[in-house]
């Protein structure tokens, strides 16, 4: 098994750093890092030979330069060469194996392997690479249908296996029942930045009391607490986000004769919790739902001022 990771700093001593602490620590447990699997590169440059960018389960991850935005790069995410060159291999080992199935076979075992794909990477910019693996598709199911029918003409191919469907489709393989999937088909999703006070969990209050107990009974009272509190956090007004720890906490302490009755209750982060009982041991005073301070706002998981 082998477990990818990557790590990301603005300072190459940092990763540096990074690298040597991770090695240290994998060689206590008795592993190691590969050297052949472990890269630095920078995501706009070209370093020490590597080219700008990596790649990360399947995705290449690298920034371009442009003179549209302020920072004068963009970040583009997309499928890496090597994972669409495997993906490729695959749907041509699968027309390879039947060369002498039917259609509807063959339609039946690319299918799920062209949506699987597609899915997978439909969150990332790729209308170009979809397309591209349909040509490149298409060009291997053009030769698997000639070759059954080497005395017959184009024109009849063509009538015979990519016949007319659902109006607008033409060069699609098709038996009048089953259609092949188009990788094109799949909608591309881009991902929504998270901005300003917003929690990327706003109103998902079942995925935030799922964080934080097994038991139905606390889940169940996470739910209402979040509800009644915004999503905020009751001692320092910042909305949870996805990475919080969170603590339900006595709103008057067990100690000061605080009873355990939801009204009493309230969530907190688990630092806040901490501050607050730190405090409640000298006086107690009623915590205020409060805004972010003026000028703040979450930029994932920054504060960062305006
Ligand atoms: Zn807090």
């Amino acid at each position: 098994m082998s477990l990818d990771f990557v790590i990301l700093h603005e300072d190459i001593k940092v990763v540096l750093q990074a690298k040597t602490v991770i090695q240290e620590w994998l060689n206590q447990v008795g592993l190691e890092l590969k050297p052949e699997k472990t890269k630095i590169a920078h995501t706009l440059e070209e370093y020490e030979g590597n080219k700008p960018g990596f790649d990360f389960l399947g995705f290449t991850i690298r920034q371009w330069k442009v003179k549209s935005t302020k920072h004068g790069f963009k970040t583009l995410i997309k499928p890496s060469s090597k994972s669409i060159k495997t993906h490729y291999r695959k749907l041509a080992d699968i027309c390879d194996s039947i060369k002498t199935a039917s259609v509807k076979v063959l339609i039946a075992k690319l299918n799920p392997v062209i949506r699987g794909w597609s899915n997978y990477f439909s969150t990332v910019v790729s209308k170009e690479t979809f397309s591209k693996l349909d040509m490149l598709l298409w060009k291997r199911l053009w030769r698997w249908v000639s070759r059954r029918h080497p005395n017959k003409s184009a024109k009849w191919v063509k009538d015979k296996y990519f016949p007319h469907c659902k109006k607008t489709r033409n060069w699609v393989l098709n038996d009048g029942e089953y259609i092949l999937n188009q990788h094109s088909d799949v909608p591309i999703i881009r991902h929504i930045k998270v901005k300003g006070n917003k929690s990327p969990y706003d109103g998902d209050w079942t995925y935030w009391s799922n964080r934080i107990g097994k038991y139905p009974g606390i889940r169940k009272e996470v739910t209402t607490l979040l509800k009644r509190q915004k999503n905020k956090c009751a001692f320092c007004g910042l909305t949870f986000r996805s990475s919080d720890l969170m603590e339900v906490d006595h709103i008057k302490p067990k100690s000061e004769g605080g009873d355990n009755k939801l009204k009493n209750k309230q969530l907190l982060h688990r630092h806040c919790h901490d501050t607050k009982t730190a405090l409640d041991k000298k006086t107690y005073t009623q915590p205020k739902l409060q805004d972010l301070p003026e000028n703040y706002l979450w930029v994932d998981d920054m504060l960062i001022l305006r």
